[in-house]
This record gives C-alpha cells, structure tokens and sequence, in this order.
C-alpha cells in the first residue's frame, strides 16, 4: 500500500462515494494515531500540516515523519501540506518534501488567486505535486457572518473557469462551512455543492469539518464531495484525553506513560471519522 498521492486517494473515493477524512498534525504521536486508525479501520487516510505551525516543528521534518509512517502503512496513506499562503510557503513545502500542497489565494481578489494558484500548479507538475486550491472563502467559526449568508461561498461558473485556467489538481469550496469552532451549528449549502459537483471535474475539499453535523457531513459525501480537513476536534480529542489520564494520576510524574496512554483516544477518533465518511460502507 504505503504513500500514495493525495488526486489518486481522491479520485478513487470520488468513484466510490466515500470521504478520506485529512487530519492535522503537529507533531510525531498526531502522526503515529493518523496512521494507526486508517489501519485499524483498513481504508485510506491524508496526513496534513498546517504551515503557520513551522515554528513550533519544521515543515521537512513532519513531511519526513509522515512520509516514513505512510510508507510502511498497510493501507493508502497520502501526505499534505495544508493551507499555504502564498508562492514561496507553497513551493517551499514542495522543497521541504510534501508529495500535495495548498495554496490559499482565497481571500485575494479572484485573478490574483487565479495567477498565483497558476504559477504554484506550474511548479507542481515539474515536482509531480498535487495542487489543492480554494475559490470562494472559507472563513472563521467564530464570525457567524463568515458562513451565514452566501457572500463567500463558491460560484459554480466561476469554480469551472478557475479550474481550467488554473491547473489545480482539487477544489476547496466554501458552502457554509468555517475553521475552528462554530459559534452557531453551521448549515451547509446543498444545492450548491451539487452545482459546484456538476460545473468542476476535479475532487471537492471541504474545510472545517469539526463539528459539522454527522448527517450534513454524509449528505455531502453522497453528493460527491471527497477530502474532509479535520483539525480542531483532533486536537480536542488529544486535549480530553490528556486531561483524563492526568485526572486518574495513574501516570503521576510520568509523561512518557502519559503520551503512551492517549494512543487508543486518538486512534479510536481517527477511526470513527473514516467511518462517518465512509455512509455506503465501501471498503478497499
Ligand atoms: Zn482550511
């Protein structure tokens, strides 16, 4: 099995009316439970990393450490760099070894979004790299004004121009959804993901995930949609777990146990959102 390209994974569940949940990583365990539930649960899973975090841990070492896990995976596994905010962190992330990258000109007026997911997609093909894009805005959950109301959402026509004139290997449309926690239970735009499916040929990527509803999540499976970025509730669920196994002190004074003892949490929410994306049980 091992590395796959992210197009391929998406290709396939576009066919198969499945979602391949993308969960964020920040470090070696995130990784290790990534992996660990997309083999529990035998079905395909995406790696990706937010670069804003470079800091915190350096963009070539977590592409190496997922590269090395989805390597040796017993199931497809594919490696992205998420949202990448303008040409030199998109290419660099192609330099520092992602096989996928975002670029994010979403909130640039559309041709310059057009011209820099352009040149970035050029770049791509010579590295043989995966190019996701955003059209439309994908905003912020804790702004209602940023997913209520359709100011931001993607446009089916223009959604089919930038894709031809772009090159981009998947779409990010905005259809109601928002990053991070939602101040109010968001209402996706089903009407819309289904003009948006009939008017691109390429995979749909849904950002924002984490706390959509269950049953708004599979409609949008069923209706074509193929990449679902989950990150806060990832990070929640290491954050709950944590503050468990720090409450029953049976690892007092030992965070080696400690980080040991969240690895069943972690694979266990991993697996539960494969399953969630995957309505009409499909499996490899
Ligand atoms: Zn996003």
């Amino acid at each position: 099995m091992a590395l796959v390209k992210v197009n391929e994974l998406l290709k396939d569940a576009t066919e198969h009316h499945y979602g391949v949940p993308a969960i964020n990583t920040f470090n070696f365990e995130t990784i290790k439970y990534i992996v660990a539930g997309a083999e529990q649960e035998h079905m395909p899973v995406i790696v990706q990393y937010y670069p804003g975090f470079k800091d915190y841990v350096p963009l070539a070492l977590v592409s190496a450490i997922a590269r090395h896990y989805a390597e040796r995976a017993s199931v497809p596994v594919a490696v992205h760099l998420d949202h990448s905010a303008g040409y030199d962190i998109a290419v660099g992330g192609i330099r520092d070894g992602f096989p996928s990258v975002m670029v994010d000109g979403s909130s640039l007026p559309y041709e310059e979004n057009v011209a820099l997911t352009r040149a970035v997609a050029e770049v791509g093909k010579v590295f043989d790299v995966d190019i996701e894009a955003e059209l439309g805005h994908v905003g912020d959950g804790s702004n209602a004004d940023d997913f209520i109301g359709s100011d931001m959402y993607t446009d089916p026509d223009q959604a089919a121009e930038f894709v031809e004139r772009t090159g981009c290997g998947s779409l990010a449309i905005a259809v109601g959804n928002a990053h991070g926690p939602y101040v109010k239970t968001p209402n996706l735009d089903m009407q819309r993901i289904k003009d948006v499916r009939a008017a691109v040929e390429v995979p749909l990527v849904m950002h924002g995930c984490s706390d959509i509803p269950d049953e708004q999540l599979q409609e949008t499976v069923n209706l074509g949609m193929s990449k679902y970025n989950i990150a806060t509730e990832y990070f929640r669920a290491m954050y709950r777990s944590l503050e468990k196994n720090i409450d029953s002190q049976v690892y007092d004074g030992n965070g080696f146990g400690l980080f040991n003892e969240i690895g069943a949490d972690m694979t266990a929410f991993v697996a539960s959102k494969i399953r969630l994306l995957n309505p009409n049980g499909y499996s490899l």
